[in-house]
C-alpha cells in the first residue's frame, strides 16, 4: 500500500530524477484511466542495441516531459487525499505492458505478464488453498530440508494452506547461500527488485545489486514475519530419508528421526565446496580455505594471497581484497564473460526510493521492466543457429553479443595488453555465466600488487603454488574459488524409494527429474531447484523457485483433498519430458564441446540448467497434470 505524502510538485517532479522512464509512463494508467498519453511518447528499445540504458533509448527532453506530467498526476492525487485509484481498462494495461516490453511480447506471454504485474495485489506465496479438514491437513505432516530462500518459500506457501511441517537446516541461521557465503563483496548480480519474493517486494533495497548482508537481512526478516523460526530445527543434517509406504522416515545426525508424508528438498545446487583436483591441496603449511568458507574475522591485510579461479565468485573476492592485500596472485584457468553495468554496486537513489513508496504502482511497473528485460531478452543471444561455424560464437546474434562484450572489455583494459591477451575467452558468450561488471575487475588486475597468471597450476606446494612453467609462487594465503559439487544432487543423504530404490544408484551421477521436481518410484518427494532448473541467462531463480513451490503445493493438494496416499511422475512422461530437455539444451551455449563447467556432470550432460523460456516453465508448473503421476489411492 502506498504511503501518503505532502511533498511540493517541485519535489515530486526531484524524486523522479532517476525514475525508470517506462515504468513511470506505464504507471500513469492507473492515474488517468487510459494509455493515451503514450500516444505521446516513443516506445523504448528493449534490446541490444540500447544495452545499459534503462530507459530503452528514449531521449532527454521525452524523459523530462514524462517526468512533468508524472509530477502533474501525483500532485494532483496528492492534493485530492490520495484516494484508491480505479482499475484502469485492460486495453490500457495491455497497451502499457507492451510499452514497457518494447512492443516486443510474443502473445504467449501475456498471461504470465499480467500474472507477474500483480496489480490486484499478492494472493501470498502460492494463493493456493487446500480445501480439507484441518484433521486431513494436520495428519499430512511434511519436512523441508534446508532454510534457504527456497526453503522459507515452501514453508511460507504450507502455512498459508495450513500443511505443518518441520525444517531442518545444517547451518545456524535461515539463508541457505546467503548465511554460507561470507566472503568480501558478495553480492546478488540478478537486480533486487526482481530478486526478492514477488509478495515480499521488499521497496527498501539499499542497493540495486545488494550486498550478502542486506539479502541475509532480507531472509531473517521474511522468516522472523512469516513465525517460521519455530519450526526449524537449526545445525541439524538430514543423513536418510526411506520410503516406507505411506510415509518418509526422516532420518538425522543427531540420531532423531521424523516421519512426513511428504518431503521437499530445498538444499540448492550450489552448497557442497569443490576444491581443485590437483597434487598437494591440504599440503599448504599457511591459512588455506574455500570462497564459500571464509574464516571468521581473517585478516588479509599485508598478505601475500593467491586466488585460484575466475568464476563468479572470484569476480567479487578480488576487487574487494586487492587494495590491502601486499600481492594478490590471480590464477585463472579459463577467461569468464563479463556483462557490463555501470549500475552494478550503485545505491538504489533516494527519489527512486521514494517512488517505490509513494507513487501506486510504480514498484509493479518497475519489477515488470526488469522481469522482461532479463527474462527473454539475452536467451536467444546464447542459442545456437544450425550450421553456424565462426569459431568463438554460436548464431549472428551470439556474435554481435561477442562483439558487445569482447568491446567493453578491450577498452576497459587498452592500456594493458598483456591484460587484454588474457581476457578474451575463446568460447562463445553464454558457455558459462556471464558476470555482472562495472570495471572494478580490471581496475583490480591492473594495480601493480596484482598479477594475473594463466600457466596452468600443476600442483600446491608447502609454500604456495606450482606451475607448469617450473615458476613457483610463493604465498602466505590461498583462497580456492573453485566452485561446487553441483553435480551431486543430494549427495549429502541416502535417499531410499518405493521396494528399496536406491536415488542414487538410480541416478548414478546423472541426476533426472520430472520439471526438475519428482522422480519415478519416490512417491511424495519434491525438490526444488532440482536437476534442470538453474537458469543462465534468463530471469530471477527465485521466480523459479516460486514456480516450483506453487506446483508442489498443488501436488499436496491433490494428495490431501484426494485423501491418496502418494503420488511419483510416471516413468515414461518423465523419460519423454527429459529427452526434450536434454535436445534443447544441447543447442545451447552451455552444451557446446569446448566448455567445461558446473552446468555438466560427468557424463558431459548438462544436468542443471533449464534451456526453455521462462514462461514454458511457468506454464509447465501452474498446476499438476493428475495423468502425469501414479498415484497411490
Ligand atoms: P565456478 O563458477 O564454478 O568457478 C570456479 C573457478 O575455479 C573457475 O574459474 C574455474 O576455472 C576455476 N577452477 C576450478 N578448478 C580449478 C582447477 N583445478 N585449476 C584451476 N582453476 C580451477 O564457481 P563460483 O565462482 O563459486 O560460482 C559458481 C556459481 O555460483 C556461479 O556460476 C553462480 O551461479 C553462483 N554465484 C553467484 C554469485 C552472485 O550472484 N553474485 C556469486 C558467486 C557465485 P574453469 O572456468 O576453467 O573451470
Amino acid at each position: 500500500m502506498a504511503q501518503t505524502f505532502s511533498d511540493s510538485e517541485t519535489a515530486i517532479a526531484a524524486h523522479m530524477a532517476d525514475a525508470n522512464i517506462p515504468a513511470l509512463l506505464a504507471t500513469l494508467i492507473h492515474f488517468t484511466g487510459t494509455a493515451d498519453h503514450l500516444d505521446d511518447f516513443p516506445v523504448p528499445v528493449t534490446d541490444v542495441s540500447t544495452w545499459g540504458d534503462e530507459n530503452g533509448g528514449i531521449p532527454p527532453e521525452k524523459q523530462a516531459q514524462a517526468r512533468a506530467l508524472a509530477a502533474h498526476h501525483l500532485a494532483r492525487w496528492r492534493d485530492a487525499g490520495c484516494p484508491p485509484l480505479p482499475r484502469p481498462s485492460a486495453a490500457a494495461v495491455d497497451r502499457a505492458m507492451h510499452f514497457v516490453a518494447g512492443n516486443q511480447v510474443p502473445p504467449e506471454y501475456a498471461d504470465l505478464l499480467a500474472s507477474e504485474l500483480h496489480l490486484d495485489g499478492t494472493p501470498g506465496a502460492t494463493g493456493i488453498a487446500i480445501d480439507a479438514p484441518a484433521a486431513a491437513k494436520a495428519a499430512f505432516p511434511v519436512v523441508i530440508i534446508g532454510a534457504g530462500m527456497s526453503g522459507l518459500l515452501a514453508a511460507i506457501a504450507l502455512q498459508e494452506a495450513g500443511v505443518p511441517f518441520t525444517i531442518i537446516d545444517a547451518q545456524d541461521r535461515v539463508g541457505g547461500t546467503w548465511a554460507a557465503n561470507r566472503y568480501p563483496g558478495v553480492r546478488v548480480d540478478t537486480p533486487n527488485h526482481l530478486y526478492s519474493y514477488s509478495f515480499e517486494p521488499a521497496h527498501e533495497w539499499p542497493y540495486r545489486y545488494s550486498t550478502g548482508d542486506v539479502l541475509q537481512d532480507y531472509f531473517e526478516r521474511i522468516a522472523t514475519k512469516h513465525g517460521l523460526h519455530q519450526h526449524i530445527r537449526f545445525r541439524t543434517k538430514v543423513t536418510a530419508a526411506r520410503w516406507d509406504s505411506t510415509h518418509w522416515q526422516v532420518t538425522l545426525d543427531d540420531g532423531s528421526s521424523l516421519a512426513a508424508r511428504a518431503m521437499i528438498s530445498a538444499i540448492g545446487q550450489l552448497n557442497t565446496p569443490k576444491m581443485p583436483d590437483m597434487p598437494g591441496v591440504g599440503s599448504f603449511a599457511g591459512p588455506a580455505f574455500h570462497s564459500a568458507q571464509w574464516p571468521d574475522g581473517i585478516d588479509l591485510s599485508g598478505q601475500r594471497v593467491a586466488v585460484i579461479g575466475t568464476g563468479a565468485s572470484a569476480f567479487q573476492i578480488i576487487p574487494e581484497i586487492a587494495g590491502h592485500v601486499a600481492s594478490l596472485a590471480v590464477f585463472q584457468r579459463t577467461p569468464p564473460w563479463l556483462l557490463p553495468s555501470a549500475i552494478y554496486h550503485e545505491a538504489v537513489p533516494e527519489g527512486v526510493r521514494w517512488l517505490l513508496r509513494h507513487m501506486p504502482f510504480y514498484a509493479n511497473w518497475n519489477r515488470f521492466g526488469l522481469f522482461w528485460t532479463l527474462t527473454e531478452f539475452l536467451r536467444p543471444a546464447v542459442a545456437m543457429t544450425e550450421g553456424w561455424n565462426q569459431p568463438g560464437s554460436l548464431s549472428e546474434m551470439n556474435a554481435g553479443l561477442r562483439q558487445l562484450l569482447e568491446a567493453s572489455i578491450s577498452a576497459q583494459l587498452a592500456d594493458r595488453p598483456d591484460l587484454l591477451a588474457k581476457s578474451i575467452p575463446a568460447y562463445a558468450p553464454g558457455g558459462k555465466r556471464m558476470l555482472v561488471d562495472n570495471g572494478v575487475w580490471a581496475t583490480a588486475l591492473k594495480r601493480d600488487n596484482v598479477e594475473l597468471i594463466d600457466d596452468p597450476i600443476t600442483a600446491i606446494t608447502a609454500s604456495g603454488v606450482q606451475l607448469a612453467s617450473g615458476r613457483h609462487v610463493e604465498v602466505d594465503v590461498i583462497i580456492y574459488a573453485t566452485g561446487f559439487h553441483a553435480s551431486d544432487f543430494l549427495a549429502s543423504m541416502a535417499i531410499t524409494g518405493e521396494n528399496g530404490r536406491d536415488l542414487h544408484a538410480e541416478w548414478d551421477g546423472d541426476a533426472r527429474a520430472y520439471l526438475g521436481m519428482t522422480v519415478p518410484g519416490f512417491p511424495n518427494f519434491f525438490m526444488i531447484y532440482g536437476p534442470n532448473t538453474n537458469i543462465v541467462v534468463n530471469g530471477s531463480i527465485i521466480f523459479f523457485s516460486e514456480c516450483s513451490v506453487r506446483y508442489i503445493t498443488g501436488c499436496l493438494k491433490l494428495l490431501i483433498e484426494g485423501d491418496t496416499t502418494a503420488l511419483a511422475p510416471r516413468p515414461d512422461v518423465t523419460a519423454d519430458y527429459n529427452a526434450r530437455v536434454d535436445a534443447e539444451n544441447a543447442r545451447m551455449a552451455w552444451a557446446a564441446p569446448d566448455v567445461n563447467s558446473w552446468y555438466k556432470n560427468s557424463k558431459g550432460r548438462v544436468a542443471q540448467n533449464w534451456p526453455f523460456a521462462l514462461v514454458d516453465y511457468w506454464n509447465a508448473t501452474r498446476t499438476p497434470a493428475a495423468a502425469d503421476f501414479e498415484v497411490t489411492p
